[in-house]
């Protein structure tokens, strides 16, 4: 069995990593994982079955279900995407247990037999695959960041406050890179991006010119 090109994108909420890798993947006839929809697959259990996030055994509980229940089309609901879900959905990220049911699903899909994958999230580059041969790690300001997701909202005609947003942002940069177990961090040998000041398309050309590098070399 052929092991998939791997390219693992790691970066903070609203880095606009997401809209990169599925992409990326598209042009590229690449498999794609946003492993965060793992996280808030487990927090919509949580959320549906009454469970408490912040309790550990109820936590775990959640992510048991989730994983028997998994399928990838997960990314493409909607309804993990709330406001709701992505606050639990970085409270039961930092529980241990349920990163450790949450591996096999990723670690399984970078195995596929397919020509590449392309595996979004926290902890892609240093603990899920710290063999890809690309790994990026997409950054931009907080205020930058808050203001795409302010305008994405706006742009869809929904209710949106700056001051909310990038608070809410801060607090999840906050959990998201200062837990013990698979904070976000950039691996010591990924390309860091930077955003702040380029466009969504300049990132695109940069980020496949990177990836063809590596792919011919
Ligand atoms: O990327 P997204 O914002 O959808 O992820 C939701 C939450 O899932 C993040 O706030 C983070 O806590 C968690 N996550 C993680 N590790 C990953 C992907 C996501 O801890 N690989």
């Amino acid at each position: 069995m052929n092991t998939p090109f791997v390219v693992a994108i790691d970066g903070p909420t609203a880095s606009g990593k997401g809209t990169l890798a599925s992409k990326i993947a598209a042009r590229l006839g690449f498999d794609y994982m946003d492993t965060g929809a793992l996280y808030r697959g487990v927090a919509k259990t949580a959320l549906d079955q009454g469970l408490d996030t912040t309790n550990e055994d109820e936590a775990i509980q959640a992510a048991q279900s989730m994983c028997q229940n998994y399928d990838l089309s997960l990314q493409d609901d909607p309804r993990i995407r709330t406001e709701a879900v992505s606050k639990c959905a970085s409270e039961v990220a930092a529980i241990p247990q349920v990163r450790a049911l949450l591996l096999a699903l990723q670690k399984d899909f970078a195995k596929r037999n397919v020509a590449g994958v392309v595996i979004e999230g926290r902890d892609i580059g240093t603990v899920i695959c710290p063999d890809a041969p690309v790994k990026l790690f997409i950054d931009a300001s907080a205020e930058i960041r808050a203001e795409r997701r302010y305008k994405q909202l706006k742009d869809k005609g929904l209710e949106a406050d700056y001051d909310a947003i990038l608070e809410q942002l801060h607090i999840r940069d906050g959990r998201d890179s200062g837990r013990k177990t698979a904070p976000t961090r950039a691996a010591e040998d990924a390309i860091i991006l930077d955003t702040s000041t380029m466009s969504a398309d300049e990132v695109l050309q940069k980020s496949l010119q990177i990836i063809t590098d590596h792919y011919t070399s």
